[in-house]
This record gives structure tokens, sequence and C-alpha cells, in this order.
């Protein structure tokens, strides 16, 4: 018998496994590796799906191929040796309604200890053909349901398919992924037994107005109908993970996210900055000069946005999120600016060297009539620059500097750091953001990235963030033609760049660089450089990978900007902020490499300019249907946000973010794709329960477990 005397829930689900009976060392040496260490965190491992085995059959109607459940008595039960050394076969003899019926256990002579003759028993397996011996069922899951045929054990009673039926087959069942060497029907015994344990209380996170309107089940009652549904539960709503019981157990945990979001939001609410900036026309007339253009409607709202935070009393934290060559970098420089007049000095983070150089190369200029001092720090300056550098931000002497990850080491200190500003930030961890914030007090933070995220990341990885989004691209641009080409269409493609080179346009050519065959990889690309230049004789052509010299990198690219160089060979260096306009084709190679993300970056590139821009996707050898469905999509549509979602789709939010960069929560009830609505709703339910009267007790208790223990995040406090 499993059960044993209710105990104080909170007790039993803190309860770790390796404790529980019939849990060894190794098996919970294997839910650990699994994520899975206490009662709690088994009784949220979701069966993957359900199947309906309440269609019990009689044992004359098998056939030979099929899976089936069926009821019996065992009639005689005993383990066969067989000749091969090791290898044993249990068989069974099993009578229900129509006759005898052979079962069939390979390799589990402990089964000797679980069937006896007498006994009532669910069987639910595979039916296979031998010769000789006929039909018979094969390694089934089983159950038994009386264990003395005796009609007074109340198990007996009931006919296959009922409630109270057998757990494992007759009825609908939970199929669960396999843990380590845990089968599914083991999980199903231990969590059935779990189950059983659960007091007649649970204390719930959730307030019982919410749960009320709502329409959510409470927690024991979610917990039972997740795993063992009532029998009438629809198969389709309960492997859509809609139930009501799935749906509040997924409620539940998104809900919990959300609650520590928003009292985040909350407490950053109550920061004061040391200085609040000031507009006045002195400001405007500089942020002016400095304009190159007229800004789009879209750089004017989120500029004015901008502003508005840093004129107000609590830091800014906001993610400015627009797609490829919409633009941003004014908009930062400007609102750099405005901190810059307000005697505050501006840090600007990129995620690679090339990046930095292209924006200290081109913001440089911009400055160089006014009063203000730009210094560029990476890891590859030189020393002496790099000491000057930091000298200059820590008397005051610099105001703005143009860096990489290079910008959070210790070292380096400021006079009075007033704005952060990330560039591409989905490229870096949520720490880095953290340390250089740090190295202010309190500044105002903006976070900018090209990669749309869909909205149902960005309420959980930036979900302490206010987001604002330029959805419009500078005037006179034309959406990119895009054209998905088999290595046997390559000349046509040469074809078309020698036509656009000698109309005096420039192109890419981009290599994929994979970390395990980098030097083969750049050898291609190399050679590729080489074969280019006698294709092309006549124009210029250049080649930039990132294991060059910075200077010699930044040779290369000042000569490409120029126009000097006509065709550049790349590998994936150029991946962000790179922003030549007249160039207008790119040529990927080896496209089927590339997440589509990446090649949504690589493409806009291109297309920066009023010129008709082109962008190839050259593959070779067959495609795999995930491979396909991507260069379809990026064929399809040059929307940023459409992308992202396909890429959500199509990698899975872990993969796209990089779950242990991004601040991605560790979900064990919900699926960020799946429940995306969920989520939703969770957030706004989240914000009218802090905003009523704060949090009960008892939910903040739930809370701050769930943050610091589950969700693998700093906690909420
Ligand atoms: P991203 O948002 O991808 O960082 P950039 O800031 O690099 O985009 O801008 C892309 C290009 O568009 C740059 O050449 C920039 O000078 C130009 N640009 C930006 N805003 C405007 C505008 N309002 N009018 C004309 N050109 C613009
Ligand atoms: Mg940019």
């Amino acid at each position: 018998m499993t059960a044993s005397r209710p105990q104080p829930a909170v007790d039993l689900l803190n309860q770790e496994l390796r404790f529980q009976k019939g849990v060894g060392p190794r098996r919970a040496g294997e839910f650990e590796q699994a994520g899975v260490h206490t009662l709690d965190d088994l009784l949220h491992r979701f069966p993957m799906r359900f199947e309906d085995r309440s269609q019990v059959q009689r044992s004359t109607d098998l056939k030979p191929g099929e899976s089936a459940a069926v009821w019996g008595d065992v009639v005689s039960a005993g383990l066969r040796r067989t000749r091969r050394r090791g290898f044993s076969v249990f068989e069974m003899l099993v009578r229900d309604d129509a006759g005898l019926f052979r079962v069939v256990w390979m390799n589990q002579p402990f089964l000797q200890d679980v069937f006896k003759p007498g006994q009532r028993v669910s069987l639910y397996g595979k039916v296979e053909y031998r010769s000789p011996g006929g039909l018979r069922l094969s390694n089934p899951q089983y159950e038994v349901v009386s264990s003395s045929g005796d009609p007074d054990e109340p198990d007996a009673r009931d006919e296959p398919g009922q409630a109270e039926g057998g757990r494992h087959t007759g009825r609908i069942v939970p199929v669960y992924e396999r843990i380590g060497s845990l089968a599914t029907g083991h999980l199903r015994k231990l969590i059935l037994a779990t189950l059983d344990r659960l007091p007649p209380h649970l204390d719930d996170p959730l307030p019982e107005t919410l749960r009320t309107r709502l329409g959510l089940p409470g927690r024991r009652e979610s917990l039972w109908g997740a795993h063992f549904p009532a029998p009438d539960t629809a198969l389709t709503t309960l492997n859509r993970f809609r139930t009501p019981a799935q749906l509040r157990l997924i409620f539940e945990e998104l809900f919990l996210f959300q609650l520590g979001l928003a009292m985040r939001r909350r407490a950053r609410d109550a920061e004061r900055k040391p200085r609040v900036m000031q507009v006045d026309d002195r400001v405007r007339r500089s942020a002016l000069s400095v304009l190159p253009f007229r800004l789009t409607a879209g750089q004017k709202a989120a500029l004015r946005t901008i502003v508005e935070d840093l004129c107000r009393p609590r830091p800014m934290n906001r993610l400015l999120q627009g797609d490829v060559g919409c633009g941003k970098t004014i908009v930062a420089l400007l609102a750099g600016l405005v901190a810059m007049e307000n005697g505050l000095q501006v840090a600007l983070m990129v995620p690679t060297e090339l990046l930095a150089e292209q924006h200290y190369l081109s913001i440089a200029p911009m400055l160089s009539t006014s009063r203000f001092r730009v210094v560029l720090l990476t890891g590859g300056s030189p020393a002496k620059q790099r000491r000057e550098a930091e000298l200059a931000l820590e008397r005051g002497d610099a105001h703005l500097v143009i860096g990489t990850q290079a910008l959070v080491q210790q070292s380096l200190r400021f006079r009075e750091l007033g704005l952060v500003i990330i560039d591409e930030q989905h490229r870096f961890g949520v720490l880095q953001r953290a340390t250089l914030r740090d190295k202010g007090a309190l500044p105002d933070v903006l976070v900018m990235t090209a990669t749309p995220i869909p909205r149902t990341l960005a309420l959980t990885t930036y979900g302490d963030l206010d987001v604002s989004v330029i959805r419009d691209l500078p005037p006179g641009r034309r959406p990119i033609k895009t054209t998905v080409v088999g290595e046997a269409r390559r000349q046509a493609v040469y074809t078309f760049l020698r036509g656009e080179l000698t109309a005096g346009r420039q192109a890419y050519v981009v290599y994929p660089l994979v970390e395990d065959s980098e030097k083969m990889d750049l050898k291609a690309a190399t050679a590729m450089a080489e074969t280019l230049a006698t294709v092309f004789a006549g124009h210029t052509v250049g080649l930039l990978h990132g294991r060059m010299k910075s200077d010699e990198r930044d040779g290369v690219m000042r000569r490409f900007a120029a126009g000097h160089v006509h065709l550049l060979v790349a590998t994936t260096v150029i991946e962000v902020g790179v922003d030549v306009p007249n160039a207008t084709v790119m040529v990927v190679e080896h496209a089927e490499r590339f997440g589509l993300a990446q090649l949504h970056q690589l493409r806009g590139r291109v297309g920066r300019g009023g010129d008709q821009s082109h962008c190839y996707l050259l593959y070779q050898g067959r495609l795999t249907d995930t491979a396909k469905a991507r260069l379809a999509a990026l064929a399809r549509t040059t929307d940023g946000f459409e992308i992202a979602e396909q890429d959500l789709q199509l990698r899975g939010p872990g993969e796209m973010l990089g779950t242990r960069q991004s601040g991605l929560p560790t979900l064990r009830a919900a699926n960020l794709i799946r429940d995306h609505d969920v989520m939703e709703t969770a957030r706004d339910e989240a914000e009218a329960v802090l905003g009523e009267r704060g949090i009960p007790e008892p939910v903040l208790a739930h809370l701050d477990e769930a943050w610091t223990r589950r969700f693998g995040l700093a906690g909420v406090g």
C-alpha cells in the first residue's frame, strides 16, 4: 500500500525524491539530471500525451500489429528460461469473457513476484503473431486490479473503463516522457502514489477571487486532473493541454512569474536617480545640429518617449525594438546628446569589435563640431589607447564611450555615468546589462535590438522593461528581393552580381563560420575571395573575418565603406551593424547552415539605400525540412516580426534566446509557444492583483520560492 497518513502539503511536496520509496540513488541521480528534485517537481512533469485505453477489447478480436487494452484473470504465470544465456521470458495465460490469451514479457524476471493466478489484471500493449504459439500480447503495460479475485475488494467490482479502474490501463492513460531509466509506467506509479498522499487541502498561491473569476479549479484537483483526468474528459482537449486542470497549473506558473516581474517593475518605479535631465532650447539646438536627415515618424516617437524617460525622476529601463536598418543608432545618439548636454557620461556597448569600430567611425565625425569627446574601448584596442580612454572616462574628459564587453571590466570607472545604451541586446546576457548599469548611480538604461522578439518572449525576458517599437523604415527603402538558389544556378547569381558591380554598386558574399571547423571554413572563405577576384576581374575583392587584427579589419571595412572595395567576402562578423548603403547584393553561401534570425540580420546589410537590393540564399545538397522552411520563410517576407514568430516556432524559445543567457525562466508546466495566450492573461492578472491591495503573505512565499528555486532567476526581492 502506498497511501500513508496525510501530511502538511508543503512538507510533503518539498520532500526530495531521493528519499522516496522505490527511488534509489541511481534513479535519484537521473531525476536530478532532469531537473526533478522534489515531489512537487514530479507532479509538475506533465504527461507528454494521453491515450484512450478505455476501449477494452475482447481477446478474440485482437489483431496483430495493433495496440490493445485487455482485461482478464490470470490463469497461470511463470518464468521460462531460454537457451540464450541471460535472456528470460515471463509468460502468462489470461482468461477474459471470450477465452484464453497469452502474454509475454522479455527479460523482466521480477514479474514472478507481481503476478499470481487468480488476480484480475488490466493490460495494454502490442499484439503480435508468432509461430509457434499464435497471437500474444507482448511486453504490455500492466496493472493488477485486484490481487485475489475476491469480489469484496473494492477495485474488483470495477468494470474496465470506469473511473476507479486501473490507472495504467482501462481508461485515459497519461504517457510520460522517460526520465533516465524510468519508463512511463514507473513514472505513472510514482506520480499516482504521490497524488494519493496529498492531504485534502493544499494552500493555493492563486487568490480565491481570481480563481473563481477565471473558473480555475483548486490545486489538488488540478494536480490529479493533469495526470489522471476524469474518464469523460475529451482526449483532444487533454492533448492540447487545455483542460481546466491543466490550464490552472499553467496559469499558476505564469502568474507567479508575471507577479515577480510586476514587483520588480514596482521596485524600479520607486527608484530615484541622482540627477534628472532637462531639455531646453540649447539642448534641442545641439541635437538638431548633428542630425544628418529628417527622422521618420517612428524614430521621432521613440525619441520622444526616451527623452521623456530621461526627464523623469526614476531611471529609464527601456527596450527599443526595430527591424534591421530602421535607424536605431541615430535615436540612441540623440538621447546620448541630451545626457551629455546635461553633464552626464554615456556608454554605448555593442557585441562585436567591428560594430564598435563602425559606430565610432560614423559617430565621431557627427560630434566633431560639438564639445563632446568620444572614445573607443574594445578588447582589441592597443593597451596604451585603452589606458588613455579609461583615464579620460574616469576624469570626465571623455563624454561618450563606444565599446564591446570590455566596458564591463572591473577596472573601468566613470566620473558620472548617466546613460547606458546596449545595442543588439540579444547578444548579451542579463548579467552584462546589470554590470554596466552598476557603473553609474542608477543611470538610465536603453537596450536596443534588431531581432524582433515575439511578444510572448518579450513578456518573458524583457518583462521588466518598457518597450518602444520603430515600425517604419527611412524613406525610399525598397523591400529586398530574396531568392533561394541551389548550387546548379551559381553562374546565374554571378552574372547578376557582375551587372550590379559594373553599375557601380557593391556586394557581400558571406560564408558561415562554424567553431568546430573554423580553420577549414576560414580557408574556404579565403579561397572564395581568391576565386571571386578572378571571376570578377576588374573589380576589387576584399576579405573580412574575425581572426584578422582589428586595424587590418578596419582598413578593409574603411575601403569597402569608401567604395574602393567592391565585393566583400566575409564571415558572419558582418552580421550586425555594418552599414554601407551602396551595397545592394547579399549572397549567403551555405544558407542552409544559418538560423532564421541570423539570415534576416545578414540580409539587413543590404537595402540600406534607395536602390533595389537583392539577397541570394545559396544552398548545397538536399535541404532538410526545417532548412527548407527557414529559407522559404525568409523569401516570403522581410518583416522581422513575422520572421521572429517563425523562428520561435521552428527553434523553440530556449534555442532562440539561449536559455542561460537570456533570463528565460525554467518552466515546469507552461510552454512559451503553446501558452502565449495564458501568458498575456497572467500578466494582466498579476498587475491587477498587485494594484488592488498588495500581495497576500502566503502568495509571497510561493512567489519567492518559485523565483529563486524554480525559475532559475534571481529572487524577486
Ligand atoms: P539599425 O536600426 O539597424 O541599427 P542604423 O541605425 O544602422 O539601423 O541605420 C540604418 C541606415 O539608415 C544608416 O545608414 C542610417 O544613417 C540611415 N538612416 C537612419 N535613419 C534615417 C532617416 N530618418 N532618414 C534617412 N536615413 C536614415
Ligand atoms: Mg544597429
